[in-house]
């Protein structure tokens, strides 16, 4: 399987890393679960206001900012606009800055985090994380990772008006909006990528509450190419988000990946907080990490039918047992 497997991907290369990754990780992570809850679901029948058009617009406008990857002027203008988007619908963002080593010397990172107004200052749980990444890679020519960055953030803005519009809904979701899930050389290793994952499972240490599950999205905005999720989501996970894949009528499979992929959602996991990662089949995507990674890969009709069933799960998952 590792040869198939390094033909296909970088990212998933890795994976025979993720023995490694999760040992550093338990090491320096909390023991979180000393904090945290069940999960308490969404209300059910939000899925049906999710625009796939709204989602596909923040897309297209994102893109106007040019390459957006870590500390540079398109990563600036993006920030800006998610604030002053999530702000248009009540949720309040803070900026977690940080500043890591990378291949390339030490770079200021930032993610974004988003509470509705709504939720309780100090909430005794904190139910669900749901992020995606925002930078885009650093290639020698232009890259806009429409597609790879774009789809998830368009898809979590339009999550973010929908959930505003019932205050029950807002209170149990934390929007992430990943800095740096990018590596700096070709592939994520477990020294280069995840760096804003990582960096936000460490500061769980300091909250008094954090995720009790979560949800993490990955270039979803292309219709033809199947849909994957993570093998090592729990089997309740695994069991709803099929139901529901069901109802959107996917032109093509949503299926589980027949192997690890090492995305946001692992430092998650490695702190104990177990998750959904959906992500498309980019090994089979000609364009994937490459120029031509451009608005015309992503369609809005993919986008409503990814938020959609993400908001049907976020209502109907069950518990997902110990992690
Ligand atoms: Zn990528």
């Amino acid at each position: 399987m590792n040869k198939v497997v390094a033909i296909l991907c970088p990212s998933i290369l890795a994976a025979a890393t993720i023995g490694l990754t999760r040992c550093k990780e338990a090491s320096e992570s909390p023991a979180v679960s000393a904090g945290r809850l069940g999960h308490e679901n969404i209300p059910a029948g939000l899925a049906g206001q999710f625009s796939g058009d709204r989602a596909f617009s923040h897309v297209e406008d994102i893109l106007e900012f040019g390459p957006r990857p870590p500390a540079s002027e398109g990563m600036a203008k993006t920030l800006a606009y998610l604030e002053e988007t999530l702000a248009g619908f009540g949720w309040e963002t803070t900026r977690q800055g940080f500043k890591a080593a990378t291949p390339d010397g030490p770079v200021e990172f930032s993610n974004l985090l988003a509470r509705h107004a709504s939720a309780p200052d100090e909430p005794a749980s904190l139910p669900w994380v749901v992020g995606g990444h925002i930078d885009s890679k650093i290639l020698p020519e232009p890259f806009l990772g429409a597609n790879d960055g774009g789809s998830s953030t368009g898809i979590l803005l339009e999550m973010a008006r929908v959930l505003s519009s019932d205050p029950s809904a807002a209170s149990k979701v934390e929007l992430v909006f990943f800095d740096g899930e990018e590596a700096f050389r070709p592939g994520i290793t477990p020294t280069d990528g995840l760096y804003g994952s990582k960096y936000f499972a460490h500061a769980l240490a300091r909250r008094s509450s954090w995720p009790a599950a979560g949800v993490v999205l990955d270039i979803v905005g292309d219709p033809d190419h199947d849909l994957l999720f993570n093998p090592e989501a729990p089997e309740p996970f695994a069991s709803t988000v099929l139901t529901c894949a069901e109802r959107q009528t996917f032109a093509k499979p949503f299926r589980v990946s027949p192997f690890p992929i090492i995305d946001d959602h692992v430092p998650l996991q490695n702190s104990g907080i177990p998750c959904l990662h959906v992500i498309g089949e980019f090994g089979k995507m000609n364009y994937w990490h490459t120029p031509g990674d451009t608005l015309d890969k992503v369609d809005a009709g993919m986008l409503e039918k990814v938020g959609r069933m993400t908001l049907d799960f976020l209502a109907e998952a069950p518990p997902a047992g110990d992690p």
